[in-house]
């Protein structure tokens, strides 16, 4: 396994968890995020939105009710074996005008036919979370079993877990791959005997583009860099749940703090000027969240596809597979691509 994001990580635990032996290769892999590294995975807020997404079928859809119901029987498994991952259950939607409370309520109707619980939440129901100044009339798409999870907790748990059942990290660089007349060979920027394999997956965000492209396969990979803020209001924050509003995500943290995120910015250089306008929730936010104290800002990459929807998950040639592209969703969606890259494994074993 190539890679020490939450894909990765998900995937090598599952793997780990059923009987195969896995090493997991990645500078980051022993959970030490070194200065250079700007991994989605170690940057984002970790929202879970499935059920109120806007389209209900196809892969993404399906894709993301497997990885819903998966984080709900993965969090109660790494829970009962010691290693708990904080959840914040439930997703406010904000309607931002007219026509925005109009979509949502269409949602909530087709999603509650689906029987999903999917409630509407009042003007005066908002004002009792004293969110601040809500343009009028204006009332929010509630969702129960969406939410919110640590992302660094969550990988914490499967490398905990996963080295309890003998999974292996290397803490290394991959610097090349090579093919084998069965198998693969894994190279490594500090160590001189490379690893041996009998399958590859490549997990390596925006990297695997650099590391597939000698053997043959390019990926339409482009960086999409994301800002967050943390932030402490002067009253503590005392929401039900994480609020998506003007489209950005408002996660309350065990204190009485926000994270606030993110921005959406083509290539790889931040630009600053871009924290404050984010920061007025393009001019709706209220006074305590301007005037809110900016304890931490952060940034990291996602992978985004281009002509190809996300996430990119191909097996490229026998033995090598690739699940990265993962963009803006990458933690909702680590356990369906991990379930998908098993799924592979094992119907190739089983047919052999
Ligand atoms: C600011 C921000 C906020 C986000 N918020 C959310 C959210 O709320 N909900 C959500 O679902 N998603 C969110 N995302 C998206 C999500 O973070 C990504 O989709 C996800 O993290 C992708 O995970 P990954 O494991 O594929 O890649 P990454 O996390 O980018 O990991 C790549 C890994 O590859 C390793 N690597 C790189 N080069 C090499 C090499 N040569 N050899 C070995 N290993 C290598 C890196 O060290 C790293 O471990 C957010 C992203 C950002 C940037």
């Amino acid at each position: 396994m190539i890679g020490g994001g939450i894909v990765a990580l998900a995937t090598a635990w599952l793997l780990q968890r059923h009987g195969h032996r896995v090493q997991l290769i990645a500078p980051d892999a022993l959970g030490t995020t070194p200065q250079e590294s700007r991994s989605g995975s170690a940057a984002a807020l970790g929202v879970l939105m499935a059920h109120v997404f806007h389209r209900s079928k196809g892969r993404a859809w399906r894709l993301r009710q497997t990885s819903l119901g998966l984080w709900r029987r993965w969090r109660q498994e790494l829970s009962e074996r010691g290693c708990p991952i904080p959840f914040q259950a439930g997703l406010l939607l904000l309607a931002r005008d007219p026509d925005d409370q109009k979509r949502l309520r269409q949602l909530q109707e087709q999603r509650q036919a689906m029987g999903f619980p999917l409630s509407w939440w009042e003007p005066s129901q908002l004002r009792e979370l004293e969110l601040g100044d809500q343009p009028e009339g204006m009332g929010g798409l509630h969702s129960a079993q969406d939410g919110q999870l640590d992302p660094l907790a969550a990988m914490a748990a499967f490398r905990r877990d996963g080295l309890r059942c003998g999974l292996q990290l290397s803490g290394e660089r991959v610097v090349a791959l090579e093919r084998r007349p069965a198998g693969w060979r894994i190279h490594r920027r500090s160590a001189i005997t490379p690893v041996e394999v009998d399958w590859l997956v490549v997990a390596a965000g925006l990297a695997s583009e650099a590391l597939l492209r000698p053997l043959g396969h390019q990926l339409p990979l482009q960086p999409v860099l994301g800002q967050c803020l943390e932030l402490a209001p002067a009253a503590p924050i005392r929401w039900p749940c994480p609020v998506v509003w003007q489209g950005l995500n408002l996660v309350p943290r065990p204190g009485g703090g926000l994270w606030l995120g993110a921005t959406l910015e083509p290539g790889e250089q931040a630009d600053p000027s871009l924290l404050e306008p984010m920061r007025q929730l393009g001019g709706a936010a209220p006074s305590w969240l301007r005037e809110a104290t900016v304890i931490r800002r952060w940034q990291g990459l996602r992978a985004r596809p281009q002509g190809q929807p996300a996430p990119l998950l191909e097996k490229l040639e026998p033995g090598l597979l690739l699940l990265s592209g993962h963009y803006r969703n990458g933690v909702l969606l680590a356990p369906g691509s991990a379930q998908w890259a098993l799924e592979q494994i094992e119907g190739f074993l089983t047919c052999r």
